[in-house]
């Protein structure tokens, strides 16, 4: 093993670090935490709300989030909106087969994270079991502003570089569960996070 093994293993995490490649693996986490682009998918009404995050008022493209990938060999970010029945189950997997890594998944509202109050033979009672999951946004449908949280939750861990490292021991997600925010209980703040 060398440094140039190290890097192919590992990437950037690989390396030996000195001054210059620390910052360097820095710089990385953060362009990776502000240019995530979602999958386009969704899968039932939280799906709307996962719209409207992206429309005028709330504005992903603040996050670098604006586009949504038609493609998922473009796309960062799966975001799980609405239930998943027993038939999309095996499409969901593949569409995630197919964004390249690094990838993450947001399980968005209480449908996908465990079935909800579908609680029966046709709905996944839980994504987790399908892709792994990092960030848990709660609610039915969780607001904008919940969604919203749950994407800077993940993007700060993907700025810390630590979720990488976890992925890669484990092949796991980071299973974090935000709280929910009422819709429109505060401003959207521009500006710094
Ligand atoms: S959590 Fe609520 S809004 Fe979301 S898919 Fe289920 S029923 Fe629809």
């Amino acid at each position: 093993m060398g440094v140039v093994n190290d890097v192919l293993d590992d990437g950037v995490a690989g390396l030996t670090h000195n001054v210059i490649t620390g910052r360097l693996e820095d710089l990385v986490n953060w362009s990776r935490s502000r240019s995530s682009w979602p999958a386009t998918f969704g899968l039932a009404c939280c799906a709307i709300e996962m719209m409207a995050t992206g429309a005028a008022h709330y504005d992903m493209s603040r996050f670098g989030m604006e586009v949504f990938r038609a493609s998922p060999r473009q796309a960062d970010i799966m975001i799980v909106a609405g239930r998943v029945s027993q038939k999309m189950a095996p499409v969901l997997r593949q569409v995630y087969d197919q964004m390249m890594e690094p990838k993450w998944v947001i399980s968005m509202g209480v449908c996908a994270s465990s079935g909800g109050m579908f609680n029966n033979y046709a709905i996944v009672q839980g994504v987790d079991q399908v892709v792994p999951v990092d960030v848990y946004a709660p609610g039915c449908p969780p607001s904008p502003e919940t969604l919203i949280h749950a994407i800077e939750t993940l993007h700060q861990k993907i700025e810390d570089g630590e979720l990488m490292k976890r992925r890669v021991a484990t092949g796991a997600g980071a299973n974090i569960h935000v709280s929910e925010i009422p819709a429109a209980a505060t401003p959207v703040l521009l500006g710094i996070r």
